[in-house]
C-alpha cells in the first residue's frame, strides 16, 4: 500500500480524502494555496506544502508545483478530488511519467470520456442509449441548423469539454441558435480553454439519475446503485437521493448494466459516474461519464455502506474489489443537501467572508462535511460550497424529516447561506411527493424566507 499520498484540492473534499488515509494508516500531504493558509486541509494532514498565490491557475491547477511537492515529500501517489485536475488527462500522463500513481482512471480512459462529443460515439458502439444530436462537433452554423431541425427543437448547444453546468445553452428555436452557439462556445473557451460545441435533442422535463461504478484494474466492474440529481438549478446540483423515487428494481438493472457496459468499452477503471436522463417513460440516455469522485458521493455511502475513497484508493494499489454486483444492497434512504455560501435573494451571488460564528448539526444518520470552522474566512477565489448535509433515514420520509431537522439546526452568522433555501424545497409537497424533474427548480421560487 502507498505510504503517502498527496491530495491536489482543498475544502471538504481534501478534508474527506485525509480522513480516509488516516484510517488506513497513509501518511498525506496536503497542498495549498496562499488564500488557503488558514484551511482546515493543510493543518490536519501530516504535511501541508504551498503551491502558489490564489488564483487557480497558479495552484490547484498548476501542475508543475503539485509534482514538485509530491517530489519533496515523497508522495507516491496523488488523489484529485473533484473540480482542478480531476479529469485532466495531460496531468495524469506526466504523474505516470514521473512514476506518481494517479488514483482514478487512465488517461485514455479519460480522453475517451473526457470529450463528450467522441463518448457518445464510443457508447452508441456499446450499446448504450443516448441522446439524438449532431455526430460529433458542429462545425459551421449552416451545419448547426441543418442538425437541429432534423433532431428538432428544442435543442441544446453543450460545450464539449464541459462540466460543472457550464458551456450549455438552451435554444427554443432557429432564430437564436446562432448567439446560443456563439455563447457556448465563449463560455466553453473561458472555462475549459476548448471551445467545440455539439447539440442534442433538449429532453423535456426529464429526470437526472446517475449510476455510481467501480472498477478495479482487473476487468471486474459492479454498479452501486442510482442517485438523483434532479434537484439542480442552472444545471447545478443542489440536493440529491439515493434511491430514486421513480426507480424500479428492473429499471436499476437495465441502467446499472448499460453503465458497466459503458465503463467497459473504455477500459475505465477505478470509481466514475455516468450520468443519464430519464424521460416520462422511463426511458434513460446516456449523458456523460465523469471520470472522478463526485461531489455527491456521500448519499451513494450511506446506502450501500461502501466507502467509495477508501475503495479509490485501493483499486490504484491494484487491488481486486472485495465484492461482486450480489454483495451490492442498498439499505433506507440518503439525501445530500449542498450549502453554499451564496445569497439566493441577490441572485445566488457568491457570499465570500468570515464565519463570525457556526453550530453544525449531528445526531443519529447525520453527515456534515465541510472545511469550515469558526472564524474561518472563506476566501472568493474557489467554488462556492462550503459544506454538505447527509442524511440517512430507513426511507424517504424519514430523510427527509431528518434534513429539515439538520438545516433547522445548522446556524452559520458572518456570511449568507442556501441553508432556508434548501428548507423551502425540502417543504414543498412536490418535492416531498417525489414529483420534479431537472426543471424544477427553476420554474419554482425558493428565494422567499
Ligand atoms: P458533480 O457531478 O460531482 O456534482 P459538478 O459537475 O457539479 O460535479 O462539478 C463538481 C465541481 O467541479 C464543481 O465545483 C465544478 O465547478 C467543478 N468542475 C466540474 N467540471 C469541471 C471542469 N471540467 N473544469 C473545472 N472545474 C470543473
Ligand atoms: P456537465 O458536464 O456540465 O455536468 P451535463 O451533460 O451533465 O453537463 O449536463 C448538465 C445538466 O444539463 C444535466 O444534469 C441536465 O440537467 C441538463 N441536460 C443535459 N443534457 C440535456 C438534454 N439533452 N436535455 C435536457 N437537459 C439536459
Ligand atoms: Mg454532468
Amino acid at each position: 500500500m502507498f505510504s503517502k499520498i498527496l491530495i491536489a484540492n482543498r475544502g471538504e473534499i481534501a478534508l474527506r480524502i485525509i480522513r480516509a488515509c488516516r484510517e488506513m494508516g497513509i501518511k498525506t500531504v496536503a497542498v495549498y494555496s496562499t488564500a488557503d493558509r488558514n484551511s482546515l486541509h493543510a493543518q490536519i494532514a501530516d504535511e501541508a506544502v504551498c503551491i502558489g498565490s490564489a488564483a487557480t491557475k497558479d495552484s490547484y491547477i498548476n501542475t508543475k508545483a503539485i509534482i514538485a511537492a509530491c517530489e519533496i515529500t515523497g508522495a507516491k501517489a496523488i488523489h484529485p478530488g473533484f473540480g482542478f485536475l480531476s479529469e485532466n488527462s495531460g496531468f495524469v500522463r506526466l504523474c505516470d511519467k514521473c512514476h506518481i500513481k494517479w488514483i482514478g482512471p487512465s488517461a485514455a480512459a479519460m480522453d475517451a470520456m473526457g470529450d463528450k462529443a467522441n463518448a457518445k460515439k464510443t457508447m452508441i458502439e456499446a450499446d448504450v442509449p443516448v441522446v439524438p444530436g449532431s455526430d460529433g462537433i458542429i462545425t459551421s452554423i449552416d451545419q448547426a441548423k441543418r442538425i437541429a431541425a432534423e433532431i428538432g427543437y428544442p435543442v441544446m448547444v453543450k460545450a464539449s469539454a464541459g462540466g460543472g453546468g457550464r458551456g450549455i445553452r438552451n435554444v427554443e428555436n432557429e432564430g437564436e441558435l446562432e448567439e446560443k452557439i456563439i455563447a457556448a462556445k465563449q463560455e466553453a473557451k473561458q472555462f475549459f480553454g476548448n471551445d467545440d460545441v455539439y447539440l442534442e435533442k433538449f429532453i423535456i422535463n426529464p429526470r437526472h439519475i446517475e449510476i455510481q461504478l467501480l472498477a478495479d484494474e482487473y476487468g471486474n466492474v459492479v454498479y452501486l446503485g442510482e442517485r438523483d440529481c434532479s434537484c439542480q438549478r442552472r444545471n447545478q446540483k443542489l440536493l440529491e437521493e439515493s434511491p430514486s423515487v421513480v426507480m424500479t428494481e428492473e429499471l436499476r438493472k437495465k441502467m446499472g448494466e448499460a453503465a458497466v457496459r459503458a465503463a467497459k468499452a473504455c477500459g475505465y477503471t477505478n470509481a466514475g459516474t455516468v450520468e443519464f436522463l430519464v424521460d416520462k417513460d422511463k426511458n434513460f440516455y446516456f449523458m456523460e461519464m465523469n471520470a472522478r469522485i463526485q461531489v455527491e458521493h456521500p448519499v451513494t455511502e450511506m446506502v450501500t455502506g461502501i466507502d467509495l475513497i477508501k475503495e479509490q484508493i485501493k483499486i490504484a494499489d491494484g487491488q481486486k474489489l472485495g465484492f461482486c454486483q450480489e454483495d451490492i444492497c442498498l439499505v433506507g434512504h440518503a439525501i445530500e443537501c449542498r450549502i453554499n455560501a451564496e445569497d439566493p435573494a441577490m441572485g445566488f451571488r457568491p457570499c465570500p467572508g468570515k464565519i463570525a460564528s457556526i453550530h453544525m448539526p449531528g445526531g443519529f444518520g447525520v453527515r456534515i462535511d465541510t472545511a469550515v470552522y469558526q472564524g474561518y474566512e472563506i476566501p472568493p477565489y474557489y467554488d462556492s460550497m462550503i459544506a454538505k448535509v447527509i442524511v440517512k433515514g430507513s426511507d424517504r420520509t424519514e430523510a427527509i424529516q431528518k434534513m429539515k431537522v439538520a438545516l433547522s439546526e445548522f446556524l452559520i452568522e458572518g456570511i449568507t447561506t442556501n441553508i432556508d433555501f434548501q428548507l423551502n424545497l425540502l417543504r414543498d409537497p412536490e418535492f416531498e411527493k417525489g414529483d420534479f424533474d431537472i426543471g424544477f427548480l427553476n420554474r419554482k421560487d425558493f428565494t422567499k424566507k
